[in-house]
This record gives C-alpha cells, sequence and structure tokens, in this order.
C-alpha cells in the first residue's frame, strides 16, 4: 500500500521551478546544476492537526505492523509516501536511545545533557536512517520497471556499509568506492561480508566522490551518496525522533558532527517541517562540529559564510568527516542561517580525550562524537552554551567500529595526542597476593574519583 494521499517531488534548492518524481533518476537540477531536495505537499499534511500527528506517531513505537515500527518508517507520510509498504526495505532502523549523559554532564556542570545514539544502528552509525529510504526507492523503482542494475556510493566507511547491508537485504547488487587505508578495518569488513563490490582507490574521499558521480552518469548505476536527497529524507527523522523523545519538547542546543554536511541539513529539514505543521513552536540552535584537519565549513563560518572554499583536508582521527569539499554545503549553510548556528572545530588531541573522557562515564564513543563532544566543552568554555541549555549531542557512529582508535588510544600510540585518560591492562603473574596489593592499590585511585 502507498499512501497516495501524501505527494512528495525533487524540487532545485536554488529556486528554479524545477520538478522531478521521486522515481525519476535524477540527482541535480537540469537546468543550473543545483542539489535537489524532496519537498512535501504541506497543505496537505496540514489536514491531519499537530495533535493528530503526534498521536498518529506515539502510537507507531514499538509496532510489529510493517513497516511502521522502523523510527524512519513511522514517519512515512513525512518521509517517503509513495513508495509501497510491500517494496519497503527495512531492518526497523532508527528509534535510538536518548542517552543521558548523568555523570559527563555533572563533570561539566550540566544536568540535562543528552546523547542521541545513532550509532545504536544495524550497521553502526546513523546511515541506515537514510539507506532505508534510498534503498526503498531502488526496490520501487526496479518494481515499476525501471532498469537499475546496482547502486553505487562513495564513502568514508559508514555510507559503504549502510549500503552494503541494505542492498544484501533486498537482493540488489551494490557497488563502494572507498579510500584506500583511510578507513577502520570494521568499516572495510562491513561492505566485503555484506557482498558489495569493494573498490579500493588510491585517493582520498573527495577523489572516490568524483569517481562515483562519473560512473553513475550511466542510469543503470543508481547513485546512494547523500547528495541524494531521498536519503536526507530519512535522516530528517533524527529531530521528530528526538522531539518525540522529549514528550515533543524542542532542545536548547544540537550539535552535530558534519562532513559532506548533509547530515546537518536533515536536521534543519526535520525542525522545519514540525514547525511549518505546529508540531513545535521553538526553534534549537544547532552547532555543526568539525575536525580542525578538516574544516572548510568552519573556516567559511568564519568570513560569516560569505565565501567557501574547499580545502585538502588533513588526516584525522574522525575518518568519516575527513572531506574538503563538501557536496551538502549550500544546505548546510542554509541551515545554519536559519537555527542561529555556530560552527566550531576540535583538534585531534581534544576529539581524543573528549571521547575518552566521556567512555569514563559508560558510553563507548566514536571519533566524530568526540569531535562533538569537545566542541561541547569548547563552547560551555566560552559561555556560547550556557551550562542550564537543554543540550543534545548527536553520536554518529558506534565506538565499536573504530577499535583502532580505542586500542591507539589507551595505549597511547596515537600521533600528536597526550593521550590523559589512557587505561592500560595491569598485567600479572597469575598469584592471589601479588593480584590483592596491585588491587587496591587501583581500587583506591578510582575511589578518589570525584563524579
Ligand atoms: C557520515 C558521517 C558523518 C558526517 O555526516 P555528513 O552528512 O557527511 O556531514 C559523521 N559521523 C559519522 C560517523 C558518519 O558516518
Ligand atoms: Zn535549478
Amino acid at each position: 500500500m502507498s499512501d497516495s494521499n501524501y505527494k512528495a517531488v525533487f524540487r532545485c534548492i536554488a529556486g528554479c521551478d524545477e520538478e522531478y518524481p521521486l522515481d525519476e533518476i535524477v540527482y541535480r537540477c537540469k537546468k543550473c546544476g543545483a542539489l535537489l531536495e524532496v519537498h512535501h505537499d504541506i497543505d496537505r499534511l496540514k489536514e491531519l492537526s499537530p495533535q493528530k500527528w503526534k498521536e498518529l506517531f506515539d502510537s507507531r513505537v514499538g509496532t510489529t505492523q510493517w513497516p511502521y515500527g522502523s523510527g524512519v518508517w513511522s514517519k512515512k507520510e513525512w518521509v517517503c509516501p509513495e513508495v509501497d509498504n510491500e517494496n519497503i526495505v527495512s531492518m526497523f532502523e532508527g528509534n535510538t536511545n536518548l542517552f543521558w549523559a548523568k555523570r559527563f554532564g555533572k563533570m561539566i556542570g550540566m544536568d540535562d545533557l543528552w546523547v542521541k545514539m545513532c550509532g545504536n544502528s544495524h550497521t553502526g552509525s546513523f546511515k541506515d536512517l537514510g539507506m532505508t529510504v534510498l534503498v526503498s526507492m531502488v526496490n520501487e523503482m526496479i518494481q515499476r520497471g525501471k532498469p537499475i542494475k546496482a547502486v553505487a556510493c562513495a564513502s568514508t566507511g559508514d555510507t559503504s556499509a549502510a549500503l552494503a547491508a541494505y542492498c544484501a537485504y533486498a537482493g540488489i547488487p551494490s557497488i563502494v568506492f572507498l579510500p584506500r587505508n583511510k578507513i577502520s578495518t570494521a568499516q572495510l569488513v562491513q561492505p566485503m561480508s555484506n557482498g558489495s563490490i569493494v573498490m579500493s582507490l588510491d585517493t582520498d574521499f573527495d577523489g572516490c566522490m568524483k569517481i562515483v558521480q562519473e560512473i553513475t552518469r550511466d542510469n543503470s548505476i543508481y547513485l546512494a551518496n547523500s547528495m541524494n536527497s531521498l536519503r536526507i529524507e530519512g535522516q530528517k527523522s533524527i529531530s521528530i525522533e528526538i522531539v518525540q523523545q522529549f514528550d515533543w519538547e524542542v532542545p536548547d542546543v544540537i550539535i552535530i558532527p558534519g562532513g559532506n554536511l548533509g547530515n546537518v541539513s536533515a536536521l534543519g529539514n526535520g525542525f522545519e517541517m514540525m514547525l511549518q505543521l505546529g508540531l513545535i513552536s521553538k526553534k534549537p540552535r544547532i552547532v555543526l562540529a568539525q575536525a580542525q584537519n578538516a574544516n572548510p565549513l568552519y573556516l567559511s563560518y568564519l568570513n560569516g559564510f560569505k565565501e567557501f572554499k574547499p580545502i585538502t583536508p588533513k588526516k584525522t582521527l574522525a575518518s568519516a568527516i575527513q572531506i574538503g569539499d563538501p557536496v551538502s554545503v549550500r544546505k548546510a549553510i542554509r541551515t545554519l542561517q536559519k537555527f542561529d548556528g555556530i560552527v566550531e572545530q576540535a583538534g585531534e588531541e581534544e576529539l581524543s580525550n573528549a571521547a575518552a573522557l566521556a567512555d569514563q562515564t559508560g558510553m563507548y564513543t566514536c571519533p566524530h562524537t568526540g569531535v562533538a563532544l569537545a566542541v561541547l566543552l569548547k563552547l560551555l568554555e566560552k559561555q556560547v552554551i550556557s551550562k542550564k541549555d537543554r543540550t543534545v549531542v548527536i553520536s554518529t557512529a558506534h565506538g565499536l567500529k573504530f577499535s583502532e582508535f580505542k586500542v591507539g588510544y589507551h595505549e597511547g600510540t596515537l600521533e600528536g595526542v597526550t593521550c590523559k585518560y589512557a587505561n592500560r591492562p595491569v598485567e600479572l603473574e597469575a598469584d592471589a597476593d601479588v593480584v590483592r596489593e596491585v588491587l587496591f592499590k587501583e581500587l583506591d585511585k578510582r575511589s578518589r574519583v570525584k563524579y
């Protein structure tokens, strides 16, 4: 069943009148070359009252009624109404927990600090949220007779893992282009396991992005990068879910790490849609966190977004955001301008220690989430964020995908990083007396921890 009541189309973001149906193989405006976005028929959606939408969304949380138990498809009417439920490719993504960072917050003087655990998902990153929509639409297009042979993406690791898994679930061939030696082992193994054609190229992400755009000129290979705005529609559910988890209250500040800059625009779109449809009346402030070694948007922010210059990024531990020429930069700037936005950066040592400190309070933080947490610490220090603000940090991936980062930190081998919170295993002979003596010394140190 598709929801023929509701309609959405691709529309040019530069304001041309160009519109295309969602089942057309098109990624840019044919007139001006700008990116497209999915535009919903807001008037139609307004026929349901804000209260009714909230009730509908609340009623679907955790349901087994296909496909509404998914955090993305529970918002189907707002995301991608035209796909037939039978063709949806979903692993019940979304519905990730909102972690109350109680002890971490206490350490830094905040008691209303939350981490949205988007990495607690099938492939371990928020990329699942967008990929379920894109692959579902591809599945729908194939059913409608479009000659699509495979789906392809360039990736810093997490997009390819999500694409590979969703395509494998649907039985659709996938192709991933990865920068050689620039992603974690787990990220490389994921698409290999799911049977993707894995192309490991001697370049960086931006180089892979160029190749995939060349390859997908052939319409039989569909492009799955976030310049394809179907992904953004799924990722938009993050904002709706956060507000829903706060019983439909809007937090004051949201901090999100960004690289190719699709996700921050998705975050903004979710809030805008809730505002337009009257579910909320307040906007959060959005903070985009970049790694200092890959900071083109930060540099542009410093000049008031007057100009944007792509850069060649340096190596960063936050490998998923090591991007110098972000495809969605215009969308991101638009979002930040609407949401009183801030861009702040964090260096390698800052991100590593922020991640490790968070881990000591029960999290298991990926380096990108480390960037966001380090930026939080900085903005608190600068008093840009107040300790009283209800603040949500978007955790974009699961720490388990970044074992090299974790091991390197605790072994003290991360280049240029003084690991303040390294915790090495105590290696001892198996002798109870020796063990007891060392153990009680260690315990004594721990009991002096203040929080
Ligand atoms: C993709 C990704 C990001 C960046 O998202 P963009 O939409 O490219 O800005 C951040 N963190 C992780 C873990 C990611 O996989
Ligand atoms: Zn246009």
